[in-house]
């Protein structure tokens, strides 16, 4: 059942969802920081109407976003009746460029097995922090293909006023789900488990962090 758009799928990505990323990841400009990309799919067209982020741990090398934030999401998302769904997930490379590195297809391929269609977007906020421009150099959104390779998927910028003013509306019922706090001491045991082993197997110390 996996829908293949082979070298045709797009992406649609809606200006508050795009500031949301941006602002987020200016607010940690030296450290990774991750969240979740929301959306809809139309005509094969993956869609990003918003972006939620919450508990996370962050480096200038790496990110991991506590998985509790993606359960949260999907409830509030049907709690407040909103037709959209998890799509994917952005994180920031700091000066780092754009590009998905192996940890990073394993995770984007985690998030196609959740979802066939799923796309992860990276931003590079050194980008944007100088000139205040949203050029093509900011962003990049990829999914990985079946030979395991990330692939650059083309993205349009924007929407008919209608979906515009729709997606806005919904943005602004979902703040609840944009905490940009970096919550490192409120993570469960499991979850400092697996974050303890990316970092060892990262080679990063077990120290915080958070700067
Ligand atoms: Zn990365």
């Amino acid at each position: 059942m996996i829908i293949c758009y082979r070298g045709k799928m797009r992406v649609r990505l809606l200006p508050l969802a795009l500031a949301k990323i941006i602002n987020h990841s200016l607010s940690q400009p030296k450290v990774e920081v991750a969240g979740l990309l929301i959306g809809r799919e139309e005509n094969g067209v993956v869609e990003v109407w918003d972006a939620a982020t919450g508990e996370q741990v962050g480096t200038p090398g790496f990110v991991i976003l506590n998985e509790e934030v993606m359960v949260k999401v999907v409830e509030f998302l049907q709690e407040h009746k909103i037709p959209l769904f998890i799509v994917g997930w952005y994180h920031s490379h700091p000066s780092l460029g754009l590009f998905l590195s192996p940890i990073d297809i394993k995770t984007q391929l985690t998030y196609q097995s959740l979802y066939p269609n799923a796309i992860a977007l990276v931003i590079d906020p050194s980008r944007y922090e100088e000139s205040k421009k949203v050029t093509n150099s900011l962003y990049k959104i990829f999914r990985v293909n079946q030979q395991g390779e990330p692939i650059e998927l083309p993205v349009t910028l924007g929407a008919g006023t209608r979906k515009l003013l729709e997606s806005t509306l919904i943005g602004l019922t979902t703040t609840a789900l944009f905490q940009r706090e970096i919550h490192d001491t409120a993570m469960s045991k499991p979850f400092k488990a697996i974050s303890n082993v990316f970092r060892q197997s990262l080679g990063i110390e077990g120290g915080r962090k958070n700067e």
